[in-house]
């Protein structure tokens, strides 16, 4: 398959053709969610930039399997194995079984994407669905020498793999570099080296989550399940890995060290990394306060929001911005987001009833192609964007009579408006909710009124019945002394 689709790779720091390993079939594997709280709209945005990527990969014909993992065991709070357990922290708060908290919070991660009109991935493992495969690839790496026990918890050794690998690979840091910001050792039944991490970690008489194991009863590392599970499912070696820039520095790194020490081999060819939502300049995450959750943003109940913004403005305020860019959320930039999509929109619906002319006065087939060009440059939606909207000029001055259009590049706008609008950027029409609104206003008014001169006329029997029909309905009415009020 010919294409001319480059992808700026972590792993090289550059832009690279893209050379599937096993042509037509394109392996990605995502870092999904840990599920242990509601997803916030930082998590949502790397999601919805590897959407893009899988239905751009998908219209260019690849067959796809992408696997996204769902993280339901052995992420302590630290990334480097400190802290509490986060299922077993939540599920005390919540007075729910750890399992419980997995299933709720799985629930709510499949709702908040599939509201975003985001594809559901191919295989959707879990680590407490893996358990075998870690312990198998924990065995292999111990057997290769590679890591050591200490008390029925299992190290990565990173000084022995640094003696005929680069650990800092990813991140292209030296040692010493990786080594500040980790803390001092202490203790004497502590790992060896400060950036040892765990591949198994012992259970305390009161943990919940725990498997029996060669080591005794524990529970996985965070950074293991995902090296099974890749592994599992994409083969030793595969495309492309994904995540957001923040898992670059611990969890990939340690992510192609296992593989590396189990394996013999990188896992993936292609790394990418998505950048960070952030407000006011501050990384969205739950602990700065700042990460509000999809519902807040439909709704508007939050004190960063002016009013609420509907699920594919948020959608098209994403794609707006490239991936490997900084996003940064303000109520202008959602506004300003709203009115574009809905000129795109709009522009869609008059397409369909643009007349025909003899000639055409612009290049469509040269706007297919620059819409192409931008996506193949490393998934560029901005500018793809920007292309789109040269379609909406043309749309809009063809019906107010300036460009003309041959019948011909009418079905070829219409093709390549679709493609790009809908099946590769995701977008889906959406029904105006105020325009709605306004219309049952203006009816409930008409009708109210109708009763209120029933009740002028002592027409019970029609007041009384248009009240109870209302209220089945699910409408609640209230006689005011000025004459009346409603809600839904
Ligand atoms: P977590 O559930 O914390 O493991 O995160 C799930 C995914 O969301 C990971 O790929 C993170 O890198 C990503 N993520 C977390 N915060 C943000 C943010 N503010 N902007 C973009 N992606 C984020
Ligand atoms: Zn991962």
């Amino acid at each position: 398959m010919e294409n001319k689709l480059v992808i700026y790779n972590t792993l090289t720091r550059k832009k690279e053709q893209f050379i599937p390993l096993h042509e037509p079939n394109v392996g990605m594997y995502v870092c999904g969610p840990t599920v242990y709280s509601d997803v916030h709209l930082g998590n949502c945005r790397t999601f919805i930039s590897f959407d893009l990527v899988y239905r751009y990969l998908l219209h260019l014909g690849y067959k796809v399997r992408y696997v996204r993992n769902i993280t339901d065991a052995g992420h302590l709070e630290g990334d480097r194995d400190e802290g509490d357990d986060k299922f077993a922290k939540k599920a005390k708060l919540e007075q729910l079984e750890p399992m419980e908290i997995v299933q709720k919070y799985t629930l709510g991660f499949h709702e908040v994407l599939s509201i975003f009109n985001t594809l559901p991935p191919s295989i959707e493992p879990t680590a407490t669905g893996h358990i075998l495969e870690q312990i198998e690839m924990i065995k292999e790496i111990l057997k290769n020498g590679y890591a050591y026990e200490l008390d029925g918890t299992i190290y990565f050794d990173v000084e022995k793999y640094t003696q005929s690998h680069d650990y800092g690979i990813l991140t292209n840091r030296k040692l010493a570099e990786l080594l500040e910001g980790t803390r001092e050792l202490g203790g004497q039944n502590e790992k060896r080296g400060r950036l040892d991490f765990a591949l198994w970690i012992k259970a305390k008489p009161e943990t919940l989550m725990k498997w029996s194991s060669p080591w005794g009863w524990g529970f996985p590392g965070w950074h293991i399940e995902c090296s099974a599970m890749s592994t599992k499912y994409l083969g030793t070696t595969f495309d492309i890995h994904g995540g957001g820039m923040d898992l670059q520095a611990t969890h990939h790194t340690n992510e192609i060290a296992q593989s590396e020490a189990c394996n013999k081999t990188s896992p993936a060819k292609y790394w990418m990394h998505t950048n960070m939502l952030t407000v006011n300049g501050v990384r969205m995450s739950k602990s700065a306060g700042n990460g509000f959750l999809p519902k807040e943003l439909f709704t508007g109940n939050h004190p960063l929001l002016e009013r609420g913004y509907s699920p594919m403005t948020v959608r098209f305020f994403m794609t707006q911005s490239h991936y490997r860019s900084t996003l940064d959320f303000s109520n202008e930039a959602l506004q300003a987001s709203e009115k574009g999509y809905k000129k795109l929109m709009q522009s869609i619906v008059t397409l369909e009833k643009l007349k025909a002319s003899e000639t055409s006065s612009v290049n469509v087939s040269e706007l297919e192609a620059n819409c192409y060009e931008a996506m193949n440059d490393d998934f560029n939606s901005p500018i793809l964007i920007s292309h789109l909207f040269e379609g909406v000029r043309i749309i809009n001055s063809a019906e107010a009579g300036g460009e003309t259009l041959t019948q011909t590049d009418i079905e070829l706008l219409q093709k390549l408006m679709h493609t790009f609008v809908f099946d590769v950027l995701g977008l889906l029409p959406e029904n105006d909710e105020n325009a709605n609104n306004d219309t049952v206003g203006k009816l409930m008014d008409m009708i109210l009124n109708i009763r209120l001169d029933a009740k002028k006329n002592k027409d019970w029997a029609t007041s009384d019945k248009i009240r109870n029909e209302l209220t089945a309905l699910g409408f609640e009415i209230k006689d005011t002394k000025d004459g009346f009020e409603w809600k839904i």
